[in-house]
């Protein structure tokens, strides 16, 4: 991937921080409003949740339908699944000729037991009177319109798509602080004065700002290398959207989640796996009778909300300053949108 080191502009009209799926599709939103956006990441661009996913694009909420329709309305939550959908087409359509391991074959949700199946088969039903493609085939739910992606490189593809300079990593944001007439950004010893900044921060949030209600959770994975057998048809999603595998055309297999298993010790910002969790990986990695070994192991921090939805506007009280955070294990599903929502409402 490119690098794109530099500095804290001394002034900036709008000041995105983050260097993930939601910073690089904000850059990507004002470019194409015609606003001056600069984009600083501490790290490198990809280096939180977005450059260790599992890729899925799926519809919708971790919550199930039904469980959604329960949650915010039925009005509501076919709104958020049409924007979801939405979100999964432009998303694709922007990085058009980039190649970014996209597939749509669909997805499925397996039942993990009678009660996630009666929830799954409303949802079906759900789905399709409110215009939506699914199928309940007495085990798993069917959305034919998800899909997968390598996310890594679709944040690499719209990095590449911003204006010269416009990325500036290795610049690690310790402040920002709203007054009448703008925004003061510190970063190691340097001042920005911008006339809006955007945390594209996601879980680490509230690290910049304590007020902002944002949990950080941790999500562990695995990879195995290529196993020369067809193990999974489709990225599959199960009880209840904690536990998650896919197969790689080229036969590597992914396999992610657990975090059920250990709720409360799964929590903050130490992005490492452990033995508990990783077991449970490696444990349905041969339950697919993969035979391959596996490469890696690793962990990400997601921020949680507690409506489940994510803050996408301004921050209450500190004018010029907003947030697109908060995406509940599914950024890949609702950044580009988010982001989209946010640039026009600017
Ligand atoms: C293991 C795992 C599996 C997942 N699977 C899926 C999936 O299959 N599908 C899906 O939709 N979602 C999935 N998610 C969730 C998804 O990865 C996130 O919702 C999404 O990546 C959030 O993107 P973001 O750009 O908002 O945040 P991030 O990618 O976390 O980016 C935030 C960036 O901000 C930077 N930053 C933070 N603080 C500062 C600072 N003070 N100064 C400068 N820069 C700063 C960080 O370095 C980071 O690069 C998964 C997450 C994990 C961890």
């Amino acid at each position: 991937m490119e690098r794109y080191l530099g500095r804290l502009p001394e002034r900036a009209d709008i000041l995105v921080i983050g260097g993930g799926i939601t910073g690089t599709s904000l850059l990507h939103h004002l470019r194409a409003r015609g606003m001056n956006g600069v984009l600083v990441e501490r790290a490198h661009i990809a280096s939180g949740a977005s450059g260790r996913n599992a890729g899925f694009l799926l519809a919708g909420v971790a919550d199930n339908y039904a469980d959604a329709v329960r949650a915010y309305g039925r009005s509501r939550a076919r709104t958020i699944w049409q924007m979801t959908l939405e979100n999964h087409d432009t998303m694709i359509e922007a990085v058009a000729g980039q190649d970014v391991d996209h597939r749509r074959l669909g997805s499925a949700t397996l039942a993990s037991g009678e009660e996630e199946a009666e929830s799954l088969a409303e949802s079906a039903q759900l789905l399709s009177e409110d215009g939506f493609e699914a199928g309940w085939d007495g085990r798993r739910l069917i959305n034919p319109r998800d899909g997968e992606v390598n996310p890594a490189s679709t944040v690499g593809a719209l990095a590449r798509l911003a204006k010269a300079g416009a990325i500036r990593e290795g610049v690690n944001v310790t402040a920002v602080e709203a007054s009448s007439s703008d925004v003061l950004v510190h970063a190691d010893g340097a001042e920005c004065r911008a006339g809006c900044v955007i945390l594209a921060t996601n879980a680490y949030t509230p690290l910049l700002l304590p007020q902002i209600a944002i949990q950080p959770r941790r999500a562990q994975m695995l990879a195995s290398g290529p196993d020369a057998s067809h193990l999974c048809d489709l990225p599959t999603y199960s009880h209840f959207g904690y536990r998650y595998w896919r197969q790689l055309p080229t036969g590597e297999v992914l396999v992610g989640g657990w975090r059920d298993t250990a709720y409360d010790e799964e929590v903050g910002y130490e992005e490492r796996p452990t033995d508990k969790i990783q077991a449970h990986l490696d444990v349905q990695l041969k339950r697919m009778g993969a035979e391959a070994a596996v490469t890696h192991r690793w962990a990400g921090t997601m921020g949680f909300t507690e409506s489940g939805l994510p803050l996408v506007g301004p921050v209450e009280g500190m004018p010029g300053i907003y947030t697109c955070a908060g995406f509940n294990g599914h950024g890949m599903g609702f950044a580009f949108v988010s982001a989209k929502r946010l640039v026009d409402s600017l």
